[in-house]
């Protein structure tokens, strides 16, 4: 393997819908354009999405991966497997370093790499499969329309919690909000809920077991575990930004990048976009930050060119 580092106009880090829509701008605006990723777009963990535009029959995470990829791919974006540990500001724009050793040298960078979700406790293979049976999920506002009229469990008796308890009130009157450890409701929030007719318990869980179309809650203080046809966890988000710090970013206080780096993050030639930013966490909202980043990274590129189209290296 050659360590010579190879040089691009953008590179892109991710390729979930932010990171492919902004390879497909740049690979439009003909720019030499290199998207790394390590396999783990949120995107692909979707069963089924039924509030993509466009695709009134829903479209698995998998597919629309694989149609961005092939859209991406087809006007001339690279796509490679690999992970991103380093991130520097250079002469002339950015070094990446991969966990490899394998080094890449870019004008402008545009990341766009997501979020790690804080999941419930279930052996990785038992998670995905209640996540693809339906009993499991993790955000209101992409499924909950999915779940109308069905009883739901809330697993994160905080603040979190009840805003997420209180949100999927508008999909069902059956909301039953569950600490995951021990609850921490302040007395307004536990009278608002009461008022919206949810149910709160206080004992803290202790097993989940998922069925083909039920999820069965133990929590300590009940003998006989409780039954929902689905549950939203609300345990927060880990925001894959660590690699904005080492190019010099300030993040937001949750860990997020500030979403006005999808236009300018302060640091020349570096920009963001997706779940990665503050902000909603979508695909339609990624793969509008990725054509909005990419337009702007080939923009900046035109000023620092004086406008003109540069010969290939
Ligand atoms: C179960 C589930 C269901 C969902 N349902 C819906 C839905 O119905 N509708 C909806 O709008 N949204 C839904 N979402 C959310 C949606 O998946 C995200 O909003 C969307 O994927 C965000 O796109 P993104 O490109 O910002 O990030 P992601 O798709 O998460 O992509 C991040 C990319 O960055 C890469 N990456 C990160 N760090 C590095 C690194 N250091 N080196 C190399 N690569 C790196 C990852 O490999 C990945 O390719 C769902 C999510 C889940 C988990």
């Amino acid at each position: 393997m050659s360590n010579k580092a190879k040089n691009y106009e953008v590179i892109v880090v991710g390729a979930g819908p932010a990171g492919l829509t902004a390879a497909l701008y740049l690979a439009r605006f003909r720019r030499k354009v290199l998207v790394i990723h390590d396999g783990n777009s949120r995107a692909l963990r979707i069963p089924t999405t039924h509030n993509a535009p466009g695709f009134p029959d829903g479209i698995r995470g998998t597919e629309l991966i694989e149609r961005m990829t092939r859209h991406a791919v087809e006007f001339g974006a690279k796509i490679l497997e690999a992970k991103i540990t380093d991130l520097e500001q250079s002469e002339g724009g950015f070094r990446l370093v991969g966990e490899d050793g394998r080094a890449w040298n870019s004008r402008s960078v545009i990341l766009a790499s997501g979020i790690l979700l804080n999941q419930v406790d279930l052996p990785p293979d038992l998670h995905e499969q209640a996540i693809e049976a339906g009993v499991l999920r993790y955000c209101p506002i992409c499924d909950g329309f999915e779940h109308s009229d069905a009883r739901i469990g809330v697993i994160g008796c905080d603040s979190n919690g009840a805003a997420e308890a209180l949100f999927l009130r508008q999909y069902s009157a059956n909301i039953t909000l569950m600490p995951l450890g021990y609850p921490e409701l302040s007395p307004e929030q536990s009278r608002e809920l009461r008022g919206a007719g949810i149910a709160v318990e206080t004992g803290a869980l202790t097993l989940l077991e998922p069925h083909v179309d039920h999820m069965a809650v133990h929590l300590e203080d009940r003998d006989e575990p409780l039954r929902f046809d689905v549950i939203y966890p609300a345990l927060g988000v880990r925001p894959r930004a660590e690699l904005a710090s080492r190019a010099g970013i300030t993040l937001e206080p949750d860990g997020c990048i500030p979403a006005g780096s999808v236009n300018d993050s302060g640091v020349a030639g570096f920009f963001a976009a997706g779940d990665v930013t503050e902000g909603l966490d979508q695909i339609s909202v990624a793969m509008g930050h990725g054509a909005v980043a990419a337009t702007n990274a080939h923009n900046w590129l035109r000023e620092q060119d004086s406008h003109t189209l540069q010969a290939e290296d």
